[in-house]
């Protein structure tokens, strides 16, 4: 088969898609882009667009896909989302000039970590991580490309860099070192990252200056090259690189986070039904961005967190000027991402508009702050600038009613400059000029029908039928013949449209410059705009957490230092919300000074969740600085909060359930220290009863003695409630029913001492199982209980809790001695009740009924 030629066109892209082999390569040709080969293959399947070829003819046709050029950008965020890289290739000259194959060059590529241009909008950061390693320390540093936020840390090891990358929500990652192959495995396979090498660094002084280790200036300068490699221009609006450190901040997993359903519902994925939904009452998006760090960043620092509080409190103690605020920032656009498209080259004269919009408003709402008269205000006005020169600049330069092109006009307000105002006077007084000729003419000629027209091709013309050709003028010159009429011009009518079509072209021309120069300017005010853009966000933040306060009646909480915690009627703030103030049954946490351990029993779905968790979220609103939801609250600072809630396989990762739950725990008593929180819900019920409640047991004897974190610990072992008379650190509580003529009642209210029952059969009834199932559970349950009541008598004299569990197993085993020949009470005796889902249960029972 002879080797087919190649076009001058395809050999330009094939030289340049050899540079971006890993990207879907969008190479311009007049209104598309289009892919070739694989990539058109692959994307027509993704984007749903047809795929053609090109040289159809030929023997192998080179596959072909499009998008048009102006609707490009919705392709290219759906490729980006997918987790690809797309590169696009321009233009690069004039294809009416070109000599040969028109010049064509990647501008830019777009990736998951580094796309700004999406066009759904984003109340959420797009943050790009690199990560350094050197032996087992690592440097990692972020940045948001959309902001140019740009941060960077130490960490010791491998899962904390794993988790920080969780907690980022990164997509992409800029690796500096060769990966072992597990670890590659684990960010690309387990996470699902997209994992970009870069090796070489790109130095900035002005970004990354003095005092951060070695580590983190590799990764941020490596990172800093990934960005110039991709975005291929200098960018004016990354800001300087800020030093963080974990510890900083209250500590939390991203599983914490997760089964906390701070920024979303874990069950749904959605926002509804997560903390950010309750505290969202921002007004725009720049608050919305800062709220979800806030909460996803507790603070430690009680400083810190007494000026957000004094601020709240200053807006709920004067209501008028706050709804004020609230109203006011309403017109107040997103400046943050505004000054990055401005930096990009991006910004068109709508976001210009919206620019000078919201620069207007702001001595508006400094002026609210300043009605408070409170000293808690002063530091945030101060952070409001008002930049009035370039607010003017805006006002006076850009038509309000200005497109959202830059090439065609319409731009630039009349008075802004001289020359462009001569151009539209040209236009203006030429089509009243045009007129006159057009009514002199059609006087002078008798052709009432006379008319002057205008198109592209042929400019000005004066439009003939053929009915009246017989009195066309001598001075008239023939310009197009078309089927039933004429086209003619005249000098006079030729020198207007000369001078009509120079005023227009220059003052487009002028426009677009008059555009560059203003933006220009905007660009050289990029970082005032990014701290007016954090200025606006805070005082957005804290009007939301005020109104979120005043709403839903919370107060403000107290942070005391002797490790006495004292919530006196507190809710869990989200569970509250969504079934209403009036439901919901106000419950008090109180920790004495030197307890340390809560144990609670009670019921199914009586409310011992929803109980630890407001004790979480609680802290966790209290350290952003928010306001709680409860009658009175003191409590410590906390330094993390670590959680085992909930029972999710983490198949990906390849772990089980009980393994989860093992690393969970693991993870909880080697960090904590005895500042942290431990929630720990129904732990150990992953494995066999022996197995789960011995570890249970373990554990909390663990925390007890060599931890000291406070610790809420919900069980269904009630063999453990017994541990309070050696552990004088762990309190017993339960969650209180109430049984009345056979029916028993939740009080959802939690009171002191262990429970006596457990009312999973309840719980059964409530579910739905059938009826002869349940009074079947009820009578093996009498059978179990009489046998226990028996072995207790006999086992009476013997002293309580040598070992909980050693007693209990014994007890438990006698309770079959007798009959333990029965087939039926053999497979009975073989169940693990606390182990079984409902739906086990009740067909292990009918396989035991069929049995006897
Ligand atoms: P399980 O042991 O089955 O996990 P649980 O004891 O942990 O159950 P929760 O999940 O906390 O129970 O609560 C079950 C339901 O009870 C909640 O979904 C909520 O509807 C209701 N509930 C819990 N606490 C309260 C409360 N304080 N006031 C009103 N309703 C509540």
């Amino acid at each position: 088969m002879a080797s087919e030629k190649i076009s001058p066109g395809m050999q330009q892209y094939l030289d340049i898609k050899q540079d971006y082999p890993d990207a879907f390569l969008l190479f311009r040709m007049g209104d598309f882009y289009e892919l070739f080969y694989d990539d058109a293959v692959k994307a027509a399947q993704i984007l749903e667009i047809s795929l053609t070829s090109r040289n159809k003819n030929a023997e192998n046709p080179i596959p072909m896909a499009g998008v048009p050029y102006h609707s490009a950008q919705q392709y290219i965020d759906v490729l980006v989302e997918l987790g690809h890289k797309v590169a696009i290739a321009e233009q690069m000259e004039d294809p009416k000039q070109a000599v040969g194959v028109v010049k064509r060059e990647v501008v830019q590529v777009i990736t998951p970590g580094t796309a700004v241009d999406s066009t759904r909008p984003d109340t959420s950061n797009n943050f790009l991580v690199a990560v350094d390693r050197a032996g087992e320390a690592f440097g990692l540093a972020y940045m948001d490309l959309s902001t140019g936020e740009f941060y960077a840390t130490n960490l010791s090891d491998f899962a904390t860099v794993r988790s920080e990358m969780l907690n980022l929500k990164a997509k992409e990652i800029v690796i500096g070192f060769e990966l072992t192959e597990e670890e590659e495995e684990i960010l690309t396979k387990q996470m699902n990252l997209l994992l970009s090498y870069e090796h070489d660094s790109r130095q900035d002084v002005q970004l990354i200056g003095l005092g951060f280790s070695t580590l983190e200036v590799s990764a941020a300068e490596k990172l800093l090259q990934y960005v110039h490699r991709t975005q291929k221009r200098e960018l004016s609006h990354l800001q300087k690189l800020v030093h963080y450190e974990i510890k900083d901040y209250l500590q939390m997993t991203y599983a914490t986070k997760s089964s906390l359903d701070l920024l979303e519902n874990a069950r749904t994925s959605k926002k509804h039904g997560s903390l950010f939904w309750l505290l969202d009452e921002t007004k725009t998006a720049m608050g919305t961005r800062l709220l979800r760090t806030w909460i996803d960043r507790p603070l430690v620092s009680l400083e810190a967190i007494a000026e957000r509080q004094e601020v709240i409190q200053t807006f709920l103690n004067q209501f008028f000027e706050r709804a004020d605020l609230t109203d006011s920032l309403k017109g107040v656009y997103d400046i943050e991402r505004l000054a990055s498209r401005v930096s990009f080259g991006k910004a068109n004269p709508k976001d210009l508009i919206q620019l000078g919009h919201t620069l207007a408003r702001v001595p508006h709402i400094k002026a609210i702050l300043e009605s408070f008269e409170s000293p808690a205000l002063v530091t945030l006005i101060d952070q409001l600038d008002t930049l009035p020169e370039l607010e003017l600049l805006i006002r006076s330069a850009i038509d309000p009613e200005a497109p959202a092109t830059i090439t065609d006009g319409n731009i630039i307000r009349t008075g802004f400059d001289e020359q462009l105002d001569t151009y539209r006077q040209v236009m203006r007084e030429g089509t009243t000029w045009i007129a006159e000729i057009e009514a002199n003419e059609r006087q002078a000629s008798g052709i009432n029908n006379l008319k002057i027209d205008y198109n592209k091709k042929d400019g000005y013309y004066f439009h003939v039928t053929n009915s009246q050709l017989a009195n066309v003028p001598d001075h008239f010159f023939r310009k197009a013949t078309l089927k039933n009429s004429e086209r003619y011009g005249t000098a006079e009518l030729a020198k207007i449209e000369g001078q009509m079509l120079e005023a227009r072209e220059e003052s487009s021309n002028l426009e677009y410059s008059i555009f560059m120069r203003v933006r220009e300017k905007v660009e050289s005010y990029i970082d005032r705009i990014q701290a007016l853009a954090k200025g606006l966000a805070t005082v957005d933040v804290l009007q939301s957490l005020a109104v979120v306060a005043e709403t839903n009646h919370y107060v403000r909480p107290t942070f005391v230092s002797d490790g006495h915690l004292a919530i006196v009627n507190g809710r869990h703030a989200v569970v509250e919300k969504v079934m209403g103030a009036q439901v919901y049954i106000p419950n008090s946490i109180s920790f004495e000074e030197g307890q340390s351990i809560q144990l609670i029993t009670g019921p199914n779905m009586s409310g011992k969740s929803t109980y630890m968790r407001q004790l979480a979220l609680t802290a966790i609103m209290a350290q952003m600085g928010s306001y709680v939801p409860a009658e009175s609250c003191e409590l410590p600072l906390f330094d993390a909060i670590y959680t085992r809630i909930g029972a999710a396989d983490d198949l990906i990762s390849g772990q089980s359930t009980f393994m989860v739950e093992m690393m969970e725990a693991n993870q909880a008593i080697k960090r904590a220290t005895d500042q942290s929180l431990i929630l720990f819900d129904e732990l150990g019920r992953g494995t066999a009863t022996y197995d789960g409640m011995a570890l249970a047991q373990s554990i909390i004897e663990y925390i007890h003695d060599k931890v000291g974190a406070k610790t809420l610990f919900a069980t269904h072992y009630h063999e453990l409630t017994e541990l309070s008379t050696k552990l004088t650190s762990l309190v017993n509580l339960h969650v209180s029913t109430l049984e009345k003529d056979g029916q028993v009642t939740f009080l959802h209210k939690i009171a002191p001492g262990p429970a006596d029952k457990s009312y999973g059969i309840h719980v059964a009834k409530i579910a739905g199982l059938p009826e002869d199932l349940l009074s079947r559970a009820d009578h093996i349950l009498q059978g179990l209980e009489a046998h226990a009541a028996q072995v207790s008598v006999v086992d009476k004299g013997v002293q309580p809790v040598q070992s909980t569990i050693e007693e209990s197993a014994s007890h438990q085993l006698s309770l079959f001695a007798e009959e333990v020949t029965s087939p039926v009470l053999d497979k009975l005796t073989k169940l693990d009740p606390m182990n079984m889902t409902p739906m086990e249960a009740m067909s292990a029972l009918f396989e035991l009924k069929k049995m006897l």
